[in-house]
C-alpha cells in the first residue's frame, strides 16, 4: 500500500496549487483526476470560452463600425475558431502531468474514493495519506425534468464541431448569456429560458439592460418560463415550458444545460470517511478550510462550502494557497473573500464587485448610489457600443466604495480598479484623485464617482 503525506483529488485550480506547493516543500504528494489533467477552467470553462468570445466580439465590433470607417463583411468560421480554441486546451493535460511528475508528484487517473477515513482507492490501488485535499470541482445540477438525458453540457457546447442552426439554453446564469452571445453572433437562433430572475448575483438594473441588449441580437430571452421537459422528435428536440400564457413548446437542434452547477462529490464516498457535506454536497469546513468532521481532510474550489466564497477560478486558486499553507505550517491562514469580482463575458461585458444596491439596502446601510447611462460617453461612442451603464455604491459618510457594477466596453478590466478599492477600503475621493491614462475606460472612473 502506497503512503503519501498528501493526496489531492482534482487537478484544476483548487487542487494543482496545493499539490505543487506541498511537493516543492518536500512532501510526498499524489494527485488523481477522472478527467484529463488541468481542470474545468483551462479545459472546459473560462479559457476556451474566452477564446470563442474573442472571435465573436471582433465580429460584433466590426458590425457596429460598418458605415463608420469600416466596410466589408466579417463572419465567424466556427470550425476554424474551434481549431484555434483546441490549440489552447489540447496541450494542457500533458503539460500539467509533466509538471507534476517533474516535482515528484505521483499521478493517478480515474475516479477516486475513500475506502475508510484514512484510506483512498485510486486507479485500482489502495493508498493511505496523512492528509487529503478534496478539490473535485462541480458538475451540472440534476434538474429533475422529463427528457433530461437529451441535454448537452457546457463542456459539449464548448467543443461543438459544427454550430447547430437552433440552440436552446436552459437556465439564465452567466454561462447561458455568454453562450447565447457567442452563438447568436455566429449565426444561430438562440432561446434562453429563465425560471426566476436572470443573473441573480448581478445588479438588477444593469441586468435589465443586458437582457434588452441580448434581445437586440435576436436572442429570445424567455423570462419566468421554467422548462418542464425535453422530447426527441425525429432529428430535433421539443422543449416544453410554462410560459406566461400556459404550457408552450419550441423546437430546436440542441438543448444545452446552463442551469447551475453543484459540487462533484458524489463518487467520493465522503460519508464513509466521516466528511460532512451540506445539502448541495459541498464539504463543510472550518475557517482553515478543514473538514469540520474529519481533520485529515481539507477542501478547496467549487467543492467547498465556505461562507463568502464564489465558485470562480481565482477563488479556487486563493483557497488552494490557503490550504497548502495550513498543511505546511499548521492552521494559521484563513481565506479573505473581500471584493471578489465576477464577470459575464457577453459583448459588452457585465462586471460586478462588492455589494449590489439591493444587498446594501437590505442590510440597512446608509449609502450613496451613483449611476448613469453611459451610452453617450466617449468610451462607448468610439466603438459604437450601444449598451452602457454603471452603478457605484458608496458608504454615505466616508465615501468608501462598497460595490461597483459596470456594463460597457472594458468593464471586465475596469472592475479590477474597484476590486483594489474594496480590498484597500478606498473612497470615491481616492479613486477620483488618481491620474489615469487617457483616453481609456479606466479614465471614466472619476466621472462615475
Ligand atoms: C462553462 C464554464 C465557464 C466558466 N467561466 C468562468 C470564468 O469566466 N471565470 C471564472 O472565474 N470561473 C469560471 N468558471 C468556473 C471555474 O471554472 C471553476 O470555479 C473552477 O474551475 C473550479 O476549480 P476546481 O479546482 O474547484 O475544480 P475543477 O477545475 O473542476 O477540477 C476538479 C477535477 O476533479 C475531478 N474529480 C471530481 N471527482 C473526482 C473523483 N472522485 N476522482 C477523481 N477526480 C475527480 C473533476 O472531474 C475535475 O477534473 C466557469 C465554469 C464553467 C463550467
Amino acid at each position: 500500500m502506497e503512503h503519501y503525506d498528501v493526496i489531492v483529488v482534482g487537478t484544476g485550480e483548487g487542487g494543482s496549487g496545493v499539490a505543487t506547493r506541498c511537493a516543492k516543500a518536500g512532501l510526498r504528494v499524489a494527485v488523481i483526476d477522472d478527467e484529463p489533467y488541468g481542470g474545468t477552467c483551462a479545459l472546459r470553462g473560462c479559457d476556451p470560452k474566452r477564446v470563442l468570445v474573442g472571435g465573436s466580439e471582433l465580429v460584433d465590433w466590426h458590425r457596429r463600425m460598418l458605415g463608420h470607417g469600416v466596410s466589408g463583411d466579417t463572419r465567424l468560421d466556427w470550425s476554424a475558431l474551434m481549431t484555434f480554441k483546441r490549440a489552447f486546451t489540447e496541450p494542457v493535460p500533458q503539460r500539467r502531468e509533466t509538471a507534476f511528475k517533474k516535482l515528484g508528484i505521483a499521478t493517478y487517473h480515474g475516479v477516486g474514493r475513500f475506502s475508510s477515513p484514512d484510506q483512498f482507492a485510486a486507479d485500482g490501488k489502495e493508498l493511505t495519506a496523512n492528509f487529503f485535499v478534496i478539490a473535485s470541482g462541480a458538475r451540472p445540477a440534476t434538474l429533475g425534468i422529463a427528457g433530461e438525458e437529451h441535454l448537452k453540457t457546457s463542456t459539449d457546447f464548448l467543443d461543438l464541431d459544427l454550430l447547430p442552426r437552433r440552440i436552446v439554453l436552459v437556465g439564465a446564469g452567466y454561462i447561458a448569456f455568454e453562450f447565447a452571445h457567442i452563438a447568436a453572433r455566429a449565426g444561430a437562433e438562440v432561446v434562453v429560458f429563465s425560471r426566476g430572475r436572470p443573473l441573480k448575483q448581478f445588479d438588477s438594473d444593469l441586468v435589465s439592460r443586458l437582457v434588452d441588449h441580448t434581445r437586440i441580437l435576436k436572442v429570445d430571452v424567455k423570462l419566468d418560463s421554467p422548462v418542464q421537459g425535453v422530447e426527441r422528435v425525429g432529428s430535433e428536440f421539443r422543449v416544453k415550458f410554462r410560459g406566461p400564457t400556459g404550457e408552450e413548446s419550441v423546437s430546436t437542434d440542441i438543448v444545452v444545460h446552463a442551469a447551475g452547477r453543484v459540487p462533484k462529490t458524489g463518487e467520493l464516498d465522503l460519508a464513509g470517511a466521516n466528511v460532512e457535506t451540506d445539502q448541495r454536497g459541498a464539504i463543510r469546513v472550518n475557517d482553515w478550510l478543514q473538514s469540520v468532521t474529519n481533520p485529515k481532510v481539507y477542501a478547496a474550489g467549487d467543492a467547498v462550502a465556505s461562507p463568502g466564497a464564489r465558485a470562480l477560478t481565482p477563488v479556487a486558486a486563493h483557497q488552494s494557497a490557503i490550504v497548502a499553507s495550513n498543511l505546511l505550517h499548521g492552521n494559521r491562514k484563513t481565506p479573505d473573500y473581500r471584493g471578489i469580482p465576477s464577470v459575464v463575458f457577453t459583448t459588452p461585458c457585465l462586471a460586478g464587485v462588492g455589494l449590489t444596491e439591493e444587498e446594501a439596502r437590505s442590510k440597512g446601510l446608509r449609502i450613496r448610489v451613483k449611476s448613469e447611462d453611459t451610452r453617450n460617453w466617449f468610451s462607448n461612442r468610439r466603438v459604437c457600443e450601444m449598451a452602457g451603464m454603471y452603478k457605484a455604491i458608496l458608504e454615505e459618510q466616508s465615501g468608501r466604495v462598497l460595490g461597483a457594477h459596470l456594463l460597457g466596453p472594458q468593464a471586465e478590466e475596469v472592475i479590477n480598479l474597484f476590486v483594489l478599492a474594496i480590498r484597500h477600503q478606498l473612497t470615491d475621493r481616492d479613486l477620483s484623485h488618481a491620474i489615469y491614462a487617457y483616453p481609456t475606460s479606466g479614465s471614466d472612473v472619476p466621472y462615475m464617482l
